[in-house]
């Protein structure tokens, strides 16, 4: 799943000012860094593989003699040949500028899943094109479409949702005109794409889940990545939450649920309730793990993080689902949502006061709903040998893995929460 973070390391050097290339010694430490750090334990082995992937990239500079080797051979090989590698003269040049460098990554993950890619950009906080664009207030008013795009607010002119079944959806614009969509400020009940009229906005047809813009609002309810919402001016002044001039910036929404039903017009219509995030707890409201904690005095902890170390955290509780394919490690069950695994990340040593649970992978595990509210509940415990114990018997162990180790402090000291 590391597959870019290779490039990014070579990216990085450029970002930070570092020579261009480096020897592959001096690169292996630092590509296994980041590999620890996104979720999987420190391994040479997947630091080979990315440098190797390398090679097919034409923003990259892989200097070596002769031809590479496959498999087992191939750290020996690394080793031996010790080549140099990094970024292309004209790729570095281009990042030495640090809003360039954004705009590199964003292209360097192109491609790969959304998930990837979003495990990426949000370690290395690079806006991704998810969450609050850097340097846009809530509240900031843009004249047309035009400058929405200009701005990365929203990026075309025509779509009223930005995104792809893949990715999930960016940004939304609710504009005044679709007669099924209802403003409640911080609630609004909006309708996706398809089956107007192109002159009239009248629904003249049924809506479908698997339009573009109607499918990536559901993967935002599945990933719980908020949406960006955007209001636009409503001529006919039937929204009070709708500004008076241009288009708004409204801030961030999470996609609460979804379903289907018959619109003013009979026909059947997507429908997404979008729940505004709260401005202190941006960022926490998206990680699954922390709703359903078992003590309702998490807060304390939120107001302290800074939202780079909120972006970490989300990145990491990817990582670690997309480590188990989404299959919970208690129970082995594995969620889908039209088609999209579907996981939770729970924390072993809950996080905030008074319990100071760590961020990191050794403390979070990749849970099915289920299995997360017994757990958090205290009705699943974990041996320090892996056995669950639970109410009902030969639950087996945990499933583990090398790429994901427990640390067994964590484990005790949750089971010390509930004895
Ligand atoms: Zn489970």
């Amino acid at each position: 799943m590391h597959q870019p973070v290779a490039l990014v390391w070579a990216a990085q050097r450029a970002a930070r000012g570092e020579p261009r290339v480096a020897h592959w010694r001096e690169a292996r430490a630092s590509i296994s860094e980041i590999i620890s750090a996104l979720g999987s334990g420190v391994d040479d082995d997947a630091a080979v593989l990315q440098v190797l992937r390398l090679k097919q990239s034409p923003l990259v500079d892989f200097q070596f003699a002769g031809t590479t080797q496959a498999g087992a051979e191939s750290a020996r090989w690394l080793d031996q040949q010790d080549p140099l590698l990094g970024l292309t003269d004209e790729a570095y040049h281009l990042l030495s500028e640090r809003e360039n460098f954004d705009e590199f990554a964003r292209l360097a993950v192109k491609g790969l899943t959304s998930q990837q890619s979003l495990v990426i950009l949000e370690y290395f906080n690079v806006f991704s094109g998810f969450g609050e664009v850097p340097g846009v207030p809530v509240g900031a008013v843009f004249k047309d479409r035009a400058s929405l795009v200009e701005h990365r607010v929203h990026i075309n002119t025509q779509w009223g949702i930005i995104g792809t079944r893949d990715r999930g959806a960016e940004s939304v614009v609710v504009s005044g005109g679709y007669e099924d969509d209802k403003d409640y400020g911080d609630l609004i009940i909006y309708t996706g794409h398809g089956g107007r009229d192109q002159d009239t906005g009248k629904q003249v047809d049924h809506q479908s889940f698997d339009a573009r813009g109607n499918a990536a609002l559901v993967t935002s309810h599945v990933t719980g990545v908020p949406v960006r919402v955007i209001r636009g001016a409503d001529a006919k002044r039937k929204n009070s939450h709708a500004p008076s001039y241009g288009y708004r910036y409204d801030g961030l929404f999470q996609v609460e649920s979804f379903w289907q039903g018959p619109g003013q017009s009979g026909f059947r219509v997507c429908c997404y309730r979008l729940v505004k995030v709260s401005e202190s707890t941006a960022g926490w409201d998206v990680v699954t793990d922390v709703a359903s904690l078992p003590s309702g005095n998490v807060e304390p902890g939120r107001t302290r993080v800074t939202r780079s170390q909120i972006r970490r955290a989300r990145a990491l509780s990817l990582a670690v689902k997309e480590l188990h394919d989404y299959r919970c490690q208690i129970c082995d069950a594995r969620l889908t949502i039209k088609g999209l695994g579907y996981a939770q990340g729970a924390h072993i040593r809950p996080v905030g006061q008074p319990h100071s649970g760590t961020d990191t992978p050794d403390n979070l595990l990749c849970l099915c709903p289920n299995c997360h509210v017994l757990f958090d509940n205290g009705e699943i415990v974990v041996n320090d040998d892996l056995t669950i114990v639970s109410s009902q018997p030969n639950r087996g162990l945990l499933r583990t893995s090398h790429d994901h180790v427990i640390n067994l402090d964590h484990l005790r000291y949750h089971r010390d929460l509930f004895r």
